[in-house]
């Protein structure tokens, strides 16, 4: 099998679960040494290292680190003995309205789902730099181009990580290093089971409803994206076609963001 990534190490946030597992998966059966991550160690997270590293024949370590802290993002990158390969994906959301939304809950949402990305990325660039190659690929949601109501720390973060991509393809264009954005529409994992329930109650909508008509209603291919695309799409971005792909997002999303 085709290993083209083999001899290259990745770091992937926030990937015990969803779209962070899916993007490890897909870079570990493209051949690279992978780092999981997330903030929890627990014997399953490590169990999960060694079932992704039987799988996949490849060397698969699993470090926590709280995404919330800039001091264990930047020693995230250290542990691991610094990354070719930058996946920033951890992610949380909430859902209420600006004037009810809690500020503990907007600082975290800022904390993980942004300034988290520019913790990783200061500790990882400058081996980037020694090694004249890298791949930044932050991502970021349909939410860092469109936005929805009741999602404003969400949004925030999200459009925040899409100029932040833009900032470090332009220090690192030229370095053999580029950085991109994914911009997933809906993809059905924990994160989104999770906003079900409240979107039920907002809509007085039972699960099947709320998930045709207020999630899939933005998504014309009226399908959720999967995590192996999100993946495939990583892994792509990792590739020598991708070599002068920087500074931009793309979008898995079904077709959301052409409206
Ligand atoms: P998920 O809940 O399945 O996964 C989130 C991951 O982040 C988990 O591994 C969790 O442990 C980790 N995490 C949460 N807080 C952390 C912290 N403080 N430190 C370290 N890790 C932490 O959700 P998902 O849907 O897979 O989301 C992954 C990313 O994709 C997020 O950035 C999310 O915004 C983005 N995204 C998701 C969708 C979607 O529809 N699912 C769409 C667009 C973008």
């Amino acid at each position: 099998m085709d290993k083209p990534l083999s001899g290259r190490r990745a770091i992937v946030t926030g990937s015990n679960s969803g779209i962070g597992l899916g993007t490890a998966e897909a870079l570990a059966a493209a051949g690279a040494e992978v780092v999981l991550n997330s903030y929890t160690d627990r014997d399953e997270d490590h169990a999960l290292a060694r079932d992704v590293a039987a799988r996949h024949g490849t060397s698969v370590r699993y470090i926590k680190a709280d995404m919330s802290k800039p001091e264990e993002c930047r020693a995230l990158v250290q542990q691991a003995g610094g990354c070719d390969i930058l996946v920033n994906n951890a992610g949380i959301q909430h859902v209420a309205k600006i004037e009810d939304f809690p500020i503990d809950k907007w600082n975290a949402i800022i904390a993980i789902n942004l300034s988290a990305a520019f913790h990783t990325t200061a500790a990882a660039l400058p081996g980037m730099y020694a090694n004249g190659w890298g791949r930044v690929v932050n991502i970021a949601s349909a939410h860092g181009l469109r936005a929805s109501p009741f999602k404003s720390a969400y949004v925030a973060a999200k459009h925040g990580i899409v100029g932040l991509t833009k900032v470090t393809a332009l220090e690192a264009a030229g370095k053999g290093i580029t950085a991109n954005a994914i911009c997933p529409g809906y993809v059905l994992t924990p994160l989104v089971e999770a906003q079900i329930p409240d979107q039920m109650k907002t809509h007085n909508m039972d699960r099947e409803t709320v998930i045709r008509e207020v999630m899939l209603d933005r998504q014309p291919s009226r399908q959720f994206a999967t995590v192996e695309e999100i993946g495939g799409t990583t892994v792509f971005l990792c590739s020598a076609a991708a070599a002068q792909i920087t500074g931009t997002t793309i979008s898995v999303d079904g077709g959301w963001t052409a409206e």
